[in-house]
Order: structure tokens, then sequence, then C-alpha cells
């Protein structure tokens, strides 16, 4: 299978970059120190670069009418437009950024779990971190994770088969200057786009095919947009299993019926939930490489970023 770009993605700094926590802590996660190896890291801490000091007094969200506030639970003072601040000049300076991995449950970085709390002091909700939302708001075609959510490895899959997918789209796409380019990396995210949806599938090979008469700025514009939209609604079995129907019709005539009959079972029992995603491609990478199919050997779908980051997930 082919190699991978370097994906920019911004990390919380307390996730194995340096002490920066409330307590002064930092947090090692053997998934996170893996991924260092393979992505360009921008660190951020947006507490410390709001300017509050390690260690510092614990931060709380609260709710008041519709407007959220970060608060210093030791001192009550509202340190919310400090952070917000930083947040936006931070996020205004950011170019070429894939994704994010922010650290779960904090008031400024968590996503989805941080607690917003009601004036008598009761969990009203979980929601987005200040950063974290106003991060969101600023990317919404980007994948953003937490450390705990990507133990998870349905969601892990999502978020890295995004985050090199959208890396290999910029890296391609800038300063391109041959139409060519664009067919490359269509072709090889054909399966990946059929897994996300057959119908901006349908709409880039269009885009594709009429390239010839549409301006090259414009088309890689529109080609850039899609491929991101098309991204965004995740993948589920059903999905999976349609693709692997794909591939195989695309392998069948040249395989014994043994080996047809072997392939379409295996397919089932996936569906059924018997059979891994993990398994299931072994076997077809295993075909693959016997039929020396160069076609489907380009293609992401089959291994979207380098194994080694499924460490630490049983499967
Ligand atoms: S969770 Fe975010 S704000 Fe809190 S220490 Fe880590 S990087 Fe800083």
């Amino acid at each position: 299978m082919a190699g991978f770009p370097t994906p920019t993605v911004v990390l919380s700094e307390c996730l194995g970059i340096r002490a920066v926590r409330y307590d002064g802590g930092i947090i090692f996660d053997e998934f996170v120190e893996t991924l260092k190896k393979y992505v360009t890291v921008v660190p951020v801490c947006p507490e410390v670069g709001a300017g509050l000091g390690v260690p510092r007094n614990p931060l709380a969200l609260y709710r008041d009418g519709n407007a959220v506030y970060l608060i210093d639970l030791k001192t009550g003072e509202d340190i919310t437009h400090r952070v917000k601040r930083y947040a936006e000049l931070f996020l205004s300076d950011l170019v070429d950024v894939d994704g994010f991995l922010l650290k779960s449950g904090s008031p400024s970085c968590g996503i989805g779990d941080s607690k917003i709390y009601g004036r008598g002091g009761a969990v009203l909700r979980r929601s987005n971190g200040l950063f974290a939302e106003l991060a969101r708001s600023s990317y919404p075609l980007l994948p953003f994770e937490s450390e705990k959510r990507l133990l998870n490895f349905g969601i892990r899959r999502n978020y890295l088969t995004r985050l090199f997918a959208i890396s290999d789209l910029r890296i391609s796409l800038n300063n391109i200057n041959r139409v060519e380019t664009v067919v490359e990396l269509h072709r090889r995210y054909k399966y990946v786009l059929m897994l996300y949806s057959p119908h901006y599938l349908k709409i880039l090979g269009k885009l594709v095919a009429e390239r010839s008469h549409i301006d090259l700025h414009k088309l890689v514009n529109l080609y850039r947009r899609y491929f991101l939209e098309a991204l965004m609604k995740n993948p589920g079995r059903g999905s999976y299993a349609n693709v692997f129907t794909h591939l195989y019709s695309h392998l069948k005539d040249r395989m014994s019926i043994q080996e047809r009959d072997y392939l379409k079972s295996l397919i089932d029992e996936y569906r059924v939930g018997r059979e891994t995603l993990k398994a299931l491609i072994a076997y077809f990478k295993g075909f693959i490489y016997r039929l020396g199919d160069r076609y489907l050997e380009e293609q992401k779908f089959l291994e979207p970023y380098p194994p080694e980051l499924e460490v630490g997930i049983p499967v």
C-alpha cells in the first residue's frame, strides 16, 4: 500500500507535551505518544495561553441564562473573556491544520464531555469546553476527538481515516499546477468516498469527469469542499460491507469458485457482526496482493493510516 502524508494536528499541551495542568501534572497516553511520530503537532494550552499560571486554581463552566462562563472555582473570577480572546488569536493564526486532538473532560478542551454546572452547583449537561467550542465552529469540517474517545476502535478508525485523508487532500491540492493531481487523488480515495458517502462520490466523480471544462482554481475549490463534506457522516457496518462487496465484484473474475464463496461468506459474516473489520481487510489485502491488482493496492480504503496507530485497542 502507498505511503502516508504527515497531518498537522492541534494537540492539548498537557497530553504528553508539557506539565501545564492546573495541578502541575502531565498525562501520557499510549496512542497520543504513537500518533506524535506520524503527525506535525501544534501544541495548545488555552488556559496557560490566556496568562494563567501552573499550578492554578481549578476552573469550571457555569451556565447563567443562555450564556456559559468559565469560572475560577476558588476566587469566583470570570475568566471567560481571557480564554476566549486567546483562543480567537490562536485560531486566527492557524494555517494548514488537518484535525484536533484535545484533552477529555476539561472545561477548556473537552469535546462533548465538559461538565456545565447550574447556579445551584448541579451538573446541567455535558458539552464542549470553551476552547473546543470555538475551534469547532472555526473548523466545522475537520475531525475533533479526545484521547479518551479514541480508545474506541470505531471512533479512532474514523478519526484517523479522516485526518490522513484531509491531510492528503490539503498537501495534494496546495500549489497544484496540473489537473491530473485531482484525478489521481480521486482515484486513490474512490472507496473511502464510497464508504462515507456514495452521494458525494457521485458528485466528485462528475466534477472530475468534467475537469477539462472547469478552470483549475475553481475545480480545486469545489473538489476540496465536497471532499471535506463527504467525510462528515461516520460510516457504519453496512457502509463497510457495501464497499467490500464492490471490491469483491472488482476481483471475482480472477478468483476460483472456492475463493469467491469464501470472500462472499466473510462479507456476510462481517455484516452480521461475526467477523471483524480488521480480519476482513487482511483477507482482502491477501487476495489483492496475490492477484497483483495495482488499482486496488493504491486504494486508501484498505490502509488509510499507518497500522501502528491501532496501538492499544483490542479488535
Ligand atoms: S486540558 Fe487544555 S487547558 Fe487544561 S491543561 Fe490541558 S491543554 Fe491546558
